[in-house]
């Protein structure tokens, strides 16, 4: 079986790990911690990183910063994780979605304008599966309308957008480390921020709001959001590997595209001209309506190739529908995708004798498909 992903893991990971436990540095606090945090902001070129348990921690505290008044409201993609949208509603705020671009599968700048109202307080960006959003026009809106831009990097570590890192373009930027992103902590996450207030809160809010002076005295409601320095080790020592990751998940990306090019039933993934792509996943989407990428998927596994499928829309999530939430919306591009798309093995040990037998077997799996029309 040639699985959709798996982390990249050595001795330094082993070593690190282990110096945690041999020195009793298990639990939330810990050099590894500091070194993590430092690194991270550095390497994205921001002032304060605070590490947190998970990506979607990440996103609660971002919005958590935010301090959304009944009735405010959050722009964000259509096509995305669950943990956007539920980090809005979780904190009393209202998500406004968007449509995606049908190539790079970014939310769609165009739109945003249309959405904005006097209620708006910001927008929450992701940049899909490595690829960059177009960021310039959406920081002149946001400078325009007074909106906090929070950039979703959870998919994109390394993606860069005109020469600058992703995670260094919003006013708060959030990164997972779950086992699957490109550099891993096993569960974890980190919000970095250049703003001095937005770091202290999140500091706080991520360990229940304890307070420095009088510790079991709360003015504010938080979370137990931290991260350990376990986690933090195996963060360390992955940091040194990002840009070899990022140049195999690149270099992964030439060999498919390669090999799947002439077929005419797929839509590959791009790169804009502005754009640095990590392919964090090497998506398809199946051009003809008719064809369902599920069917595809159980093709393709039955010839021992994982695959997942993509986002399904936030406007088709039942759990958002008994809120009262998104109700008749449509979002086309993002419908099309959730059914037409799903993205093949790309993992960091992936051979280029793995990406051939993959792409025989897409070829394969696709044209399957077509003859049962
Ligand atoms: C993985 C992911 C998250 C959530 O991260 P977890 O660590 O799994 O909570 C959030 N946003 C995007 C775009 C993701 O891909």
């Amino acid at each position: 079986m040639i699985p959709v992903n798996e982390p990249a893991l050595g001795e330094r990971e082993l070593e690190l790990v282990a110096d945690c436990v041999r020195t009793g540095w298990v639990s939330s606090a810990g050099r590894y911690l500091d070194e993590f945090e430092r690194r991270w902001a550095e390497y994205c070129g921001v002032k304060h990183g605070v590490a947190v348990s998970s990506g979607t921690a990440a996103l609660n505290v971002a919005v958590s910063c935010l301090r959304l008044e009944p009735g405010d409201e959050v722009i964000l993609p259509s096509f995305t994780i669950i943990s956007c949208a539920q980090a809005v509603t979780k904190h009393g705020g209202l998500p406004v979605l968007v449509d995606c671009e049908p190539d790079t599968w970014c939310l769609d700048v165009d739109q945003v304008a249309a959405r904005i109202t006097s209620r708006t307080r910001a927008v929450m960006v992701v940049h899909m599966y490595g690829h960059p959003a177009d960021m310039d026009p959406l920081r002149e809106l946001a400078e325009r309308h007074g909106l906090v831009l929070i950039e979703d990097a959870a998919e994109a570590h390394g993606a860069e957008y005109k020469g600058r890192r992703c995670g260094g373009l919003g006013d708060i930027s959030c990164f997972s480390f779950y086992a699957n992103k490109i550099i891993t902590t096993g569960e974890g996450g980190m919000l970095l921020t250049d703003d001095d207030d937005w770091a202290a809160h999140a500091r706080a809010y991520r360990n229940l709001c304890f307070r420095a002076d009088r510790r079991f005295y709360h003015e504010e409601l938080g979370e137990n959001y931290r991260m350990t320095n376990m986690q933090a080790a195996l963060g360390v020592a992955q940091l040194d590997r990002v840009d070899e990751i990022v140049a195999h998940k690149r270099a992964m990306a030439v060999a498919y595209t390669e090999r799947l090019r002439s077929c005419e039933a797929l839509q590959l993934p791009v790169e804009r001209e502005w754009a640095r792509s990590t392919f964090w996943m090497y998506g398809v989407v199946l051009k003809d309506g008719r064809r369902d990428a599920a069917d595809v998927a159980r093709m393709l596994l039955e010839r021992g190739v994982q695959t997942r499928p993509f986002f399904l829309g936030m406007h088709e999530q039942p759990a958002f529908h008994r809120m009262g939430l998104f109700v008749a919306e449509a979002y086309p591009v993002t419908e099309m995708l959730g059914r037409q798309g799903l993205y093949l093995p790309s993992g960091t040990a992936l051979t280029e004798e793995q990406v051939e037998a993959v792409s025989a077997a897409v070829l394969d799996s696709v044209a399957g498909a077509a003859r049962r029309i």
